[in-house]
């Protein structure tokens, strides 16, 4: 039965076009302002502390440990909900991406075509080498075999506590941002911007890049220096991710 709740992205263009419709009918719908900034509150948790801290930071990179073991869980948690697949998936899918940067077995570099970029079409289990550890743990396990039947208990325990508008703005708008601040990042950072390092790959800084995305935008920093959980390397790049690292690291 696992096999049809695993994570992969063939749900994924399905998920972004619902999601992306949602964003674009309530804008002209307009709702009170609360809704957006609830939205906007999930994507700290979605985008910040799940994806860019957690995901990426601490289980790809592993450049710091959290101070409790819980936070790495529901950390994990908050990224899953993002819409963009597991843990499992997503330290796989950017284990190769630091392998192949912008060479053929780069998953998402802009300079393999934009297509590849804007429907990612990833296999997450890619490279098992690079996820021993999540595999053999339980909790990560289970949240990769189970990814879409997570995904529908989450939305269905919203739409039931507070009916259509918690469903929309606390589920699936989330999703939405999470999921086209992705692509943007995915496609800007080794596209458009400066270069601190002469790193082999074309990585790139993006001020607003860094802005819409907790400081993932300072990517040719990271490229350069990815054992890092600070991406500032200038006083002015600032890096949100880094100030809440501060906060939950041992
Ligand atoms: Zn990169
Ligand atoms: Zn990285």
């Amino acid at each position: 039965m696992k096999d049809v709740f695993r994570a992969n992205t063939m749900y994924f263009p399905y998920i972004q076009a619902i999601a992306t419709a949602l964003i674009i009918y309530m804008l002209f719908a307009a709702p009170a302002a609360e809704w957006w900034l609830i939205s906007f509150g999930m994507y700290f948790l979605t985008g910040c502390l799940g994806i860019t801290i957690t995901f990426h930071r601490h289980l790809t990179h592993g450049s710091f440990k959290f101070r409790y073991k819980w936070m790495e869980y529901l950390f994990t948690f908050f990224g899953a909900i993002g819409g963009t697949g597991s843990s499992i998936g997503w330290v796989a899918v950017h284990n190769e991406h630091h392998k192949n940067s912008d060479a053929d077995g780069d998953p998402h570099s802009p300079h393999n075509g934009l297509w590849n970029v804007l429907i990612p079409k990833y296999d997450f289990e890619m490279n098992k080498w690079a996820v021993r550890r999540l595999i053999t743990n339980k909790f990560h396990l289970a949240l990769h075999n189970y990814y879409y039947l997570i995904l529908l208990v989450w939305l269905t325990v919203l739409y039931t506590i507070g009916g259509i508008n918690v469903l929309v703005f606390v589920g699936i708008i989330p999703m939405g941002i999470q999921i086209w601040t992705s692509v943007l990042s995915n496609y800007g950072n080794h596209m458009w911007g400066y270069r601190n390092y002469e790193t082999k790959e074309d990585s790139r800084n993006t001020w607003w890049l860094a802005a819409i995305t907790w400081g993932e935008g300072w990517h040719n920093n990271h490229h350069a220096k990815p054992g890092r959980w600070n991406f500032q390397h200038k006083w002015w790049e600032l890096d949100p991710s880094a100030w809440v690292i501060k906060l939950v690291k041992a």
